[in-house]
């Protein structure tokens, strides 16, 4: 996890391009009015659409931010991992169909339970799941590629629930493969990547006591995986 240095220095350098684009539409619009210049309808909404845009873009790294204020209010219950899994797929299955990913999944059904809480796991599964399809695309625009799959297994290991998210994308190169956990660390154009999912689902595995690890060959994909201590109950 990043000092607090490192976090505002990257807070600082996400939060100012944005900024300096509100900025510099601000500052037209404001030039335009001073100089009585007319401005073309089209011209005005392109500008005001952009600032929007970036309003909005502000606003998402804030709303990413409070989930790292959020770590100390963990309320965990008892759940069956297959549960949150189950519901981002019911979410995103659609779309990563529409994308041309095809999904597999083997899931154990007797999975034991371990603490955790099921909402905040979707939001591990939905950063995994995207960083997936991100992956795939982007090894298809370079290279043609493979045809996308991303497979989900859950299954149980001396005491430990894991569950392995695995792509078939760009995979990572080796420097690289601890840096992805720090915040702000990205590899995707500005404006797309926040370079904050894989550090927010680091935290969050973290506070229910799992523990999330990649391994990865360069060029031909990677694998995620999570494991949790099983409680001794098994899911009925
Ligand atoms: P973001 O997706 O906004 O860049 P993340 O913290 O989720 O932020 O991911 C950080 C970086 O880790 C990505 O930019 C990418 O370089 C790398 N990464 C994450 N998941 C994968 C994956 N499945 N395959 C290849 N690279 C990945």
């Amino acid at each position: 996890m990043a000092t607090l240095g490192e976090m505002s220095a990257g807070v600082a350098h996400e939060l100012n391009q944005p900024l300096s684009v509100i900025g510099t539409g601000s500052d037209y619009l404001r030039k335009c009015v001073e100089r009585k210049r007319s401005i073309d309808p089209e011209a005005l909404l392109q500008v005001a659409r952009e600032l929007n845009e970036q309003v909005e873009r502000a606003r998402r790294i804030i709303a990413h931010l409070r989930e790292f204020g959020r770590k100390h209010e963990v309320s965990a219950q008892s759940i069956s991992l297959n549960d949150p899994i189950t519901g981002v797929l019911g979410l995103l299955g659609q779309q990563l169909a529409v994308h041309d990913i095809q999904v597999r999944t083997e899931l154990d059904p007797g999975l034991p339970l371990v603490l955790g809480d099921v909402n905040r796991l979707e939001q591990v599964f939905i950063n995994l799941v995207m960083n997936a399809r991100d992956a795939i695309e982007q090894r298809r625009e370079e290279a043609g590629g493979p045809e996308g799959l991303i497979e989900i297994k859950s299954f149980t290991q001396g005491g430990q629930v894991v569950v392995t998210v695995s792509d078939n994308g760009t995979g990572i190169a080796p420097a690289d493969q601890d840096r992805i956990f720090q915040p702000f660390f990205t590899s995707k154009e500005v404006g797309k990547g926040t370079g904050l999912g894989l550090s927010i689902s680091y935290g969050i595995v973290r506070d229910f006591g799992g523990s999330i690890a990649v391994e990865s060959q360069p060029g031909q994909g990677a694998t995620f995986r999570l494991s949790f201590p099983a409680l001794r109950e098994a899911a009925a």
